[in-house]
């Protein structure tokens, strides 16, 4: 009997903690726990560990780093639960026992023995519930990528295979490729979908070869209807891992198998890749995702407050779609952003400063209009600018608060007044009635913050173009 898949993860985390902790605390604590299960969403792995002591230990010492260790190979998992299971002897009857690992040192690497014993394997296909078509807006600039993988979800390995997706960062490579296997599921409920990162094909493959043990890997990678390898680029350069790929390629490809591939690039510009596989990439379907126009950015963005039950001023969504010209993930982060400030102030409307601020990662200089003659500009017309955007009164910016964004305010302003208006530290001084030394101390503070602060480096570059 073979190691199913999702154990077969388990011994990758087992190695990363090795190399995270200390080896006497490996020893002690972690040799004898053991992988049980997975739960069908995917978010909670439950361990056996010997004693209620282990558990304990593990769960008040160690629980940070296990989980994180867990993520790394089974991104969904939230929970990870301990039961205590002792063992008796060596001959359990097979239905009870998870896979058994024993751990030994090689010349200090890590030398997990297998002997899997159970072979149903749970939630196989590594799908986020998250990343289905219902959640996937349609929008030009992915209208042709939709069209195809809704296509090749109705009837998969029958008409374009395989198919090579590419698009630039946060732009639903992943979300679209997870929603053809939940789709695939839904319709063919039988179906083995695989859905596996590059990273992960990779990882499994270096243990197999480890384990001397490549059966479970190609278990896990071909004995499936569709194959879902997400971030194929980073292939580029492993070549054994290429020659691995290249077997179950053709394997899954001779079978009518559908294979879904993505990446950030074309085919052609994969760099250190064998051509043999490139060109196997572009015999299906290549199709992209383009960079989002503002239209696509406005409809995505029109989606996604309905969705979050948002209600933003008209003003505000053009600005949010004209600035974040990224990607979809940069503006789904702006969005997390403000519903977070909506949520804990809620009486309270979002003011212009505050989304300015959530902006000021994105590119563009600030919005708000003033008009200043370039050549009479002076300390009056830019206080009164840095007052705008800051959302702080003159009152204020020339008193003595110390309050944080009203301090902020009155460096940014004697800054501004050093650098483009060219005035003396004690000139600076009398205008905010403080020492010439509070004037310096100002300049040097914000000149520090420019390139660390986003909002702070905002405003001084929107100055630079207002005030020359
Ligand atoms: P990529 O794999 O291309 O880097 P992802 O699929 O991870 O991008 O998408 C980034 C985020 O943006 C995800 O949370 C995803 O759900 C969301 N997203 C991207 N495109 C869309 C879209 N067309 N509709 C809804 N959400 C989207
Ligand atoms: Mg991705």
């Amino acid at each position: 009997m073979t190691l199913t898949a999702m154990q077969h993860y388990w011994p990758l985390v087992l190695s990363n903690l090795k190399n995270t902790l200390p080896l006497s605390h490996f020893n002690t604590w972690f040799s004898a726990v053991k992988f049980k299960e997975l739960s069908d969403d995917g978010r909670k792995i439950t361990l056996i560990v010997p004693s209620q002591f282990n558990k304990t230990y593990l769960q008040s010492k160690f629980n940070s780093q296990i989980r994180e260790a867990v993520q790394k190979y089974y991104p969904n998992v939230v929970h990870v639960e301990y039961v205590v299971e002792v063992e008796k002897d060596e001959e359990k009857p097979q239905s009870q026992s998870a896979i058994e690992f024993s751990v030994t040192e090689t010349d200090d690497e890590l030398d997990i023995v297998t002997k899997p014993k159970f072979a149903k394997p749970k939630n196989l296909h590594n799908l986020n519930p998250k990343y289905t078509f219902e959640n996937f807006i349609t929008t030009n600039c992915n209208e042709l990528a939709v069209k195809v993988a809704k296509s090749i979800a109705a009837k998969p390995g029958q008409l374009y295979n395989p198919v090579f997706l590419y698009s630039g960062v946060g732009l639903g490579k992943t979300h679209l490729l997870q929603a053809v296997g939940h789709a695939v599921l839904e319709k063919f409920p039988s179906y083995q979908v695989r859905y596996s990162t590059c990273e992960q094909f990779f990882n499994l493959f270096l243990s197999s070869v480890q384990q001397r043990n490549n059966q479970s890997f190609k278990e896990y990678f071909r004995d499936v209807d569709v194959l879902l390898i997400d971030d194929i680029q980073f292939i580029a350069g492993k070549e054994a891992t290429q020659e691995a790929f290249f077997h179950t390629f053709n394997e899954l490809h001779q079978q009518n198998k559908q294979i879904i591939l993505t990446s950030d690039k074309p085919p052609k510009s994969l760099g250190a890749i064998e051509e043999r596989l490139i060109s196997r990439f572009e015999w299906g379907m290549v199709v992209d995702i383009s960079k989002p126009e503002l239209e696509d950015r406005l409809n995505v963005l029109d989606h996604k407050l309905k969705q979050l039950n948002l209600n933003l001023p008209q003003e505000y969504l053009i600005r949010i779609g004209e600035a974040v010209n990224t990607n979809f993930r940069d503006l789904e982060g702006v969005l997390n952003r403000l519903q977070a400030r909506l949520q804990l102030i809620p009486g309270k409307p979002l003011e212009t400063y505050e989304l300015e601020k959530v902006l000021s990662n994105f590119s563009g200089s600030l919005p708000i209009k003033i008009n200043i003659p370039s050549v009479s500009a002076g300390p009056i017309e830019l206080i009164d600018y840095i007052c705008q955007i800051t959302h702080v009164s003159k009152e204020e910016l020339l008193g003595k608060s110390r309050q944080q964004n009203i301090a902020q305010a009155r460096q940014i302003a004697m800054y501004g007044a050093k650098e483009f208006l060219h005035l003396s530290y004690p000139a600076i001084g009398s205008i905010f009635k403080r020492d010439h030394t509070t004037a310096l101390h100002a300049w040097q503070k914000i000149h520090g913050l420019l390139g660390k602060d986003a909002w702070v480096t905002k405003i001084v570059d929107t100055l630079r173009v207002k005030m020359i």
